[in-house]
């Protein structure tokens, strides 16, 4: 089995494959292993209530959404049973429930158990059976938006480039992206800064446009990725009193003005993490419409459409599901 990407999904699968008697070599187009879990706050999880997970990503496919709802406790085990030492037992967030581990050690304890040939993106003339994990087009999308990428910089779209060539469908949600809202230039801000440099205060925070046009919004979720949606390239977060995110984004550089009124303006920008839609995938993360390729991780669409849920249980759950149907299609 070929597999396309050292990400989460791309390693579980190929692992799980392993475990199962497959032949499972990973290619990875980037210099290094993890994608972009390796920069990630490594937190795995899903909504505690299915309700809210519904409620939450309202637009997304149900199948998949109860798939990775009812398959991460296990998968998670499984994590666990390589190996793999949780850090949190669980989320720290009563919404929620999952484990969080070192994402440096999750991704050697991973790349260790597979081939892995760096620097080596999948071939158009790819054999199957073949797992696309390439990381959805995250780098395209923020390119075209005039987005930060706050993710590995090597996740261009090239799965489902290639799938759709091969005539697979796409699911709704393509403009979609998770991300957050970061400060905006000249803030420096490296691959290490990218969780610690979020401005996590949006709940709070009056947002203007560059023009000074008042665009809050009436409610924001409790994880504001709709904020970072809504900001798009540049605005400006309003507040009455600093706090440690703008302190953090004021020593990085970042735009930080006391205005005239005593409030603090902050000039920011959405941060795009990855893309919401993607490749449509059956329960068994099989390509609609392509025979002996599946799809794992964020490469897949229809599972947080219209909101937010965790990108490294998609991975978890999705790479596994990927492995198992295909060791049980031999
Ligand atoms: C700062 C930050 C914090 C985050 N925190 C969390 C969190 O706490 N919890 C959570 O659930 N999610 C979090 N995420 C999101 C999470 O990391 C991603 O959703 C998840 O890692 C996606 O995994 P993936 O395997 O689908 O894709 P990726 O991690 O993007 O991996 C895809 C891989 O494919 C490779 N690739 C691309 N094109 C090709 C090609 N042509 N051939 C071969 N290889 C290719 C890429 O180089 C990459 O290594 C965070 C992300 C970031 C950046």
């Amino acid at each position: 089995m070929l597999v396309a990407g050292a990400g989460m999904a791309g390693l579980v699968a190929a692992v799980r494959a392993r475990e199962l008697g497959l032949d499972a070599v990973v290619v990875e187009k980037g210099s290094r292993a993890g994608g972009s879990m390796l920069l990630s706050s490594c937190v795995v999880w899903r909504h505690l209530e299915w309700e809210d997970f519904r409620a939450d990503c309202p637009g997304g496919e149900e199948e998949l959404q109860r798939l990775v709802w009812e398959r991460l406790d296990d998968a998670l085990a499984w994590l666990v049973s390589l190996g793999a030492e949780p850090v949190w037992q669980d989320t720290e967030n009563r919404r929620t429930t999952g484990k969080r581990f070192d994402p440096r050690a999750l991704t050697e304890l991973l790349a260790s158990r597979v081939d892995v040939r760096l620097q080596t993106p999948f071939p158009a003339d790819a054999p199957s059976p073949l797992v696309l994990a390439t990381g959805g087009f995250g780098r395209r999308l923020a390119e075209e938006r005039g987005l930060f990428l706050r993710a590995n910089p090597w996740s261009s779209g090239d799965g489902l480039d290639w799938a759709l060539a091969q005539g697979a469908e796409v699911t709704h949600g393509m403009g979609e992206f998770y991300g957050r809202v970061m400060p905006a230039r000249p803030a420096r801000i490296h691959e290490e800064d990218f969780v610690r440099l979020a401005q996590l205060y949006g709940a709070e925070a009056r947002v203007l446009t560059d023009e000074g046009r008042d665009i809050t919004p009436r409610k924001v979720a409790w994880h504001e990725n709709d904020l970072a949606q809504l900001i798009g390239p540049s605005a400006w977060y309003v507040v009455e009193h600093t706090n440690e995110h703008i302190e953090a984004a004021r020593a990085a550089g970042g735009t930080v003005v006391v205005r005239r009124d005593g409030r603090i303006a902050v000039h920011v920008r959405a941060g795009l993490t990855h893309t919401i839609g993607g490749l449509r995938v059956d329960a068994n993360a099989r390509v609609r419409g392509l025979e002996g390729v599946w799809a794992a991780g964020v490469d897949v669409g229809g599972v947080a459409t219209g909101g937010y849920s965790s990108g490294l249980a998609q991975a978890l759950v999705l790479g596994l599901a990927a492995a198992e149907d295909a060791a049980s299609s031999r």
